[in-house]
């Protein structure tokens, strides 16, 4: 809310990227956005089987000078991934359930282990983001952070994993793991991002602090 202000006074127009969050977990456009984008191939659907995309305004000028480009020069997605995305929207509010209950105490687990450091997860109540997650977002991602000092304990983290699978996408069925530094991102060696699937939430505890003590 805070952005939309101010870039309204600098006379811009803002566009969020509401991917993580999903419109069940938080609405952009009520906090002041122009325009939202977001992939549809994350939590929005589910289930790690198709590649969506969308876009929303509430300006009629923006939404029409947009669906004439995306006539003209963008990619139409086909019948059966639009199927596949309709029936797995029922579910939407079941699994960000599971993610973000999954997520919450994955984060409890980490942030008391020595061996883990820099969980971020905005639904902690000492995490920094949490005062404006709090107040802006229905829901909390199932998507964390944290790190594990360096590339070779995070591999013998997911190798000892059953649970984890490495993967660069995040918010299907399955939980997943990524190390950003082996795509350039500006992030430590030892930087995770997890993304909490829909497993049994002892089970997944279980599973990494099992992997966690694994990689030593
Ligand atoms: C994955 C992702 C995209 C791109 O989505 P695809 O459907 O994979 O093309 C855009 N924005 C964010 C924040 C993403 O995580």
């Amino acid at each position: 809310r805070a952005v939309a202000g101010a870039a309204h006074a600098a006379g811009a127009l803002v566009a969020v990227d509401n991917t993580t969050a999903t419109p069940l977990g938080q609405r952009p456009l009520d906090l002041g956005a122009d325009v939202v984008v977001a992939s549809g191939t994350k939590a929005l659907t589910g289930h790690s089987d198709l590649l969506l995309g969308y876009l929303v305004t509430r300006d009629a000028g923006l939404r029409d000078s947009a669906t004439t480009w995306r006539t003209t020069t963008g990619g139409v997605p086909g019948a059966f991934d639009c199927w596949l995305a309709h029936r797995s929207l029922a579910t939407l509010d079941l699994r960000l359930a599971r993610h973000t209950a999954n997520a919450g105490a994955l984060a409890d687990l980490l942030a008391a282990r020595p061996d883990v450091t820099g969980v971020r997860w905005p639904g902690r109540p000492d995490d920094p983001a949490y005062p404006v997650a709090s107040a802006q977002m229905r829901r909390v991602p199932g998507v964390l952070s944290f790190d594990l000092g360096d590339e070779g304990r995070v591999a013998r983290f997911l190798g000892a994993s059953r649970l984890v699978a490495a993967a660069t996408s995040f918010g299907g069925l399955h939980t997943t793991a990524d190390r950003r530094a082996q795509w350039g991102d500006a992030t430590t060696p030892g930087f995770v991002r997890f993304s909490c699937g829909v497993e049994d939430t002892a089970d997944l505890l279980a599973d990494v602090a099992a992997a966690l003590d694994a990689a030593g």
